[in-house]
């Protein structure tokens, strides 16, 4: 394996930064005092790999603390191997650097590496959060935490502790639910990442990233208007009820769990106690930065900004890398601007509008992070655990996770678990699409449909649990439908990230540029062909099952519960599609609960569980067990 770095100091004579038995702050301290301001400023950026694939030296020329994968920027071939070798011959060139400072790598590890090619790829928060089971979560999470840093990167930006609170939102999914004290309980998924503390070291942990701070489940179009939910939108709010929806998470993510960053939110907030009107948003906000954050909660850790967040700030460029930087950010992640935003950092300081007590602080908390990852004593990967990516363990891990996360709506007859034995008729867009199980982030940005990652799909499951003798395939339904069969009809969305998402419709409805024009709402509706499949089968077989397999709720219009003998949310389960067979086959139990309020239509959004008003078609915390009878 390839040998450490050569300390500045010499092998002999190490310096007392590179001096391992040091502890961590006089480290810092130390490599501090050597660094010019340069050097410090390239420690607070951040580009995308697609920067330097070809060439390295930029990597070497602007000191660069950090390299990110965005949504599918992957080495070719795909594969843990030429991912370690990629993120190594990054590191070599950070290595060359005048003071040795290893680099960073993040990447967007939100349901396992998804990004990888062969990775477990584990369902999305939503269905996590579904399971109730914070012992689960924070395994799922080593996991990913474990084919992460065995390829490579040491840092995943990851998990999401947004409450979503309009299913609207096209990233409902990244979400643990609705209500931010289930997502305080899915905190374990950062212990998860980071291990207990004192192990970002070990080869099987990354440093965790929860985002996005705050308010970036309840925000909506415009300032005021507040009739439908927009990505990267205005929460129009009091101080108190920001607390209680956006902030309170964040208070055990930063002391309890020690979430190593914390990644801004592309929203604003606008507090109705000052007049609405002024709305501030977080990549530029002081007070809920460094007032709240790094000041009442005492977050130590490093805040990266979003991709390019600090380019919708208001004013020219200077005056947008001036706020964010005064604000609190530490990284910015620059991707294309990486270059011009060091220049123009280095203007700012100089010309006296940029704190160095702020690059300081900010360099101190990126070295810290370096240090505890033990990147200076070991700055390449680690390739042990390489063969157990995607392997059977992890696979199994997922699995369990995906049956944990099944919610049983309604089961009338006990049609659910289907009997021994039984003929399965299985239909619908949703049975047999691997890429549509698995959603968003997933090989690239916006997911795609398709065979595009390894793994079982539902229709797999059931043909590998029921016998393959035993199932009927048709799609559309078009084949005839026996009179003695179990109808499974599996429905659902196709992938999409950020923006609105759609069911049959434009993926990507986000302009940011555009404010004032409205724009396409979520109708949250089946598909015609969806629609189609359960009426044909539930019409002819003699019980049907209706399986949604979706990002957030969908809309069940009366004709088809009426139809339905049973009802499962199966969330967005990702590459074991097992987990779905073995709940419906009884292999497991159902005993997952809503992680979001189920409204009977899109009318009734934003629906919110505790509000006897929002009459949801099932309430927050319903879901039906296996073992008792329903009405
Ligand atoms: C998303 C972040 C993500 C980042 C890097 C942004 O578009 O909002 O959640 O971490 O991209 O891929």
């Amino acid at each position: 394996s390839p040998a450490t770095a050569q300390p500045a100091g010499g092998t002999s004579h190490p310096l007392p930064y590179e001096d391992s038995r040091l502890p961590v702050p006089r480290r810092v301290a130390d490599l501090l005092s050597r660094m010019t301001l340069e050097e410090k400023v390239g420690q607070m950026t951040q580009t995308e790999r697609y920067q330097v694939a070809d060439d390295t030296s930029p990597i070497t020329t602007w000191h660069l603390g950090s390299i990110l994968s965005g949504g599918g920027s992957t080495p070719t071939p795909n594969t843990p191997t030429a991912w370690a070798d990629m993120v190594d011959r990054f590191q070599r060139a950070a290595l060359a650097t005048r003071l040795h400072i290893p680099l960073l790598y993040g990447i967007d590890s939100v349901h396992g590496d998804g990004n990888m090619l062969g990775a477990t790829v584990f369902p999305h928060n939503i269905g996590l959060g579904a399971t109730r089971d914070p012992a689960l979560v924070r395994e799922v999470e080593h996991v990913t935490a474990s084919e992460t840093r065995s390829s490579g990167p040491q840092w995943a930006f990851a998990p999401c502790l947004c409450a979503a609170r309009d299913d609207r939102w096209g990233r409902t999914y990244e979400s643990f639910g609705e209500d931010p004290r289930l997502v305080e309980q899915m905190e374990t998924a950062i212990d998860g990442l980071q291990g207990p503390p004192g192990h970002l070291g070990d080869r099987d942990r990354v440093l965790a990233t929860v985002k996005h701070y705050a308010g970036d489940g309840d925000t909506r179009y415009g300032t005021g208007s507040g009739d439908y939910p927009i990505d990267q939108g205005v929460a129009v709010t009091d101080r108190k009820s920001f607390w209680r929806n956006a902030l309170q998470q964040y208070v055990p993510a930063v002391r309890q769990h020690h979430a190593g960053s914390v990644m801004p939110s592309y929203s604003s907030v606008d507090w109705t106690e000052d007049g609405v009107g002024n709305p501030v948003k977080m990549h530029g906000n002081r007070e809920l930065l460094t007032g709240v954050l790094k000041g009442a909660m005492g977050f130590h850790g490093v805040v990266i900004s979003d991709w390019e967040g600090i380019h919708q700030l208001p004013g020219d460029w200077p005056t947008q890398v001036r706020t964010g930087v005064n604000a609190g950010i530490d990284m910015m992640m620059e991707p294309n601007a990486y270059q011009s935003f060091e220049t123009t950092l280095l203007d700012e300081v100089h010309a006296g509008r940029v704190p160095t007590s702020r690059i300081d602080d900010a360099v101190s908390r990126i070295l810290t992070a370096k240090f505890e990852l033990g990147l200076f004593e070991h700055p390449f990967t680690d390739r042990t655990d390489l063969p157990d990516i995607g392997g059977p363990a992890h696979r199994a891990v997922a699995r369990r996770a995906v049956a944990e996360s099944q919610v049983l709506l309604a089961n009338h007859h006990r049609t659910l678990p289907v009997r021994p034995g039984a003929h399965l008729y299985v239909a619908g867009s949703n049975a047999d699409d691997i890429g549509n199980q698995a959603g968003g982030w997933t090989m690239t940005w916006q997911g795609g449909s398709g065979a595009t990652i390894p793994g079982t799909t539902i229709l797999d499951g059931l043909r590998q649990g029921a016998g393959a003798g035993n199932v009927t395939w048709s799609q559309d339904a078009s084949a005839p439908v026996g009179p003695d069969d179990v109808g499974v009809v599996v429905v659902g969305e196709t992938p999409y990230a950020e923006g609105f998402g759609d069911v049959g419709g434009p993926r990507w409805a986000y302009d940011p540029g555009d404010h004032g024009v409205p724009r396409p709402v979520k109708d949250m509706q089946l598909s015609g062909a969806d629609k189609a499949a359960v009426d044909r089968v539930c019409s002819a077989a003699a019980s049907c099952v209706v399986v949604v397999v979706s990002g957030r709720p969908l809309v069940l219009d009366p004709q088809q519960l009426g139809e339905a003998d049973a009802v499962v949310a199966a969330w967005l389960p990702g590459s074991e599609g097992e987990g779905v067979a073995d709940t419906l086959l009884g292999r497991r139990p159902f005993t997952g609960k809503l992680p979001v309020s189920w409204p009977r239509t899109v009318a009734q959004e934003p629906v919110k569980g505790g509000d006897p008003h929002d009459d949801p078609l099932f309430p927050f915390g319903f879901g039906l067990t296996t073992a008792r009878r329903t009405s």
